[in-house]
């Protein structure tokens, strides 16, 4: 059984001011034991979040594939374990696009994140020139076999479906468009991991969540929760979300 997993992700929005905003969120977090959530910070928050973010697990948004090196203004996964992070995102369409990230160098961030103890919330989707050239699920499916870590377990491996022209436009896919792409993805997983290994994997929906969507996205078949951008800056925005997930 898959217990639904809401993750924030701050992206490059956050200073030590906002840290009663993550202590309130940590609070309802804990106030709803049956859902897992977590907060995914710019780095230079995530020692400072720790300290207040009690059982609330607090991750980073990018890690490099190499543990150290001359890779100016990067970070390392065991930079931001010893930060305090549990997990990591990897391979956002905001990442692809800005710093031309490969899948075959998000694949190789999942493993670094995994090899130094982090869960891994790995993202695909597909722009909207695709989606409307039909291509929606052939680009998905291409980007899970071409991203997929090695060892791939539903143990520190979650999938996030973000369609890119959701993402912070206030549009969302239709539910039965949203099932319909998480179903694919259970498939590709399927045949590269076999059913068993591919059930055992969260597969996340992200792109405009809010307190007001959150329940029917969150029931679409084959999902297992949502990544949440700018609905997860706030308390008030964002605990709805985790509530509507319990
Ligand atoms: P928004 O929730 O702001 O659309 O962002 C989604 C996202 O990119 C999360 O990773």
């Amino acid at each position: 059984m898959r217990r639904k997993l809401v993750a924030g992700n701050w992206k490059m929005n956050g200073l030590t001011a906002s840290l009663p905003e993550i202590e309130a969120i940590a609070a309802a977090a804990a106030a709803n034991p049956g859902v897992d959530a977590a907060l995914c910070l710019p780095a230079t928050l995530i020692a400072p979040a720790v300290t207040v973010a009690g059982a609330l697990p607090i991750g980073g948004q990018d890690c490099h594939a190499k543990d150290s090196g001359a890779h100016t203004g990067n970070i390392a996964a065991p930079m931001l374990g010893e930060a305090g992070a549990k997990l990591v995102i990897v391979g956002h369409s905001e990442r692809r696009a800005d710093q031309g990230e490969t899948d075959a160098c998000v694949k190789a961030k999942a493993e670094a994140g995994h090899r130094h103890g982090l869960s891994v919330i790995l993202c695909v989707g597909e722009t909207l020139d695709q989606r409307d050239a039909g291509q929606a699920e052939e680009v998905v499916t291409a980007q899970i076999a071409g991203s997929l870590p090695d060892g791939a377990d539903g143990a520190w491996l979650s999938i996030a479906y973000e369609p890119v022209w959701a993402i912070g436009t206030g549009r969302t896919p239709t539910e039965a468009d949203v099932a319909a792409r998480h179903g694919a993805v259970r498939a590709k997983l399927s045949e590269l991991l076999g059913a068993d290994a591919a059930a055992r994997l969260r597969i996340l929906y992200g792109g405009s969540v809010s307190g007001a969507n959150a329940a029917a996205l969150l029931a679409c078949a084959d999902g297992d929760g949502a990544l949440v951008g700018g609905a997860s800056l706030t308390a008030d925005k964002f605990v709805p979300i985790i509530e509507a997930a319990a």
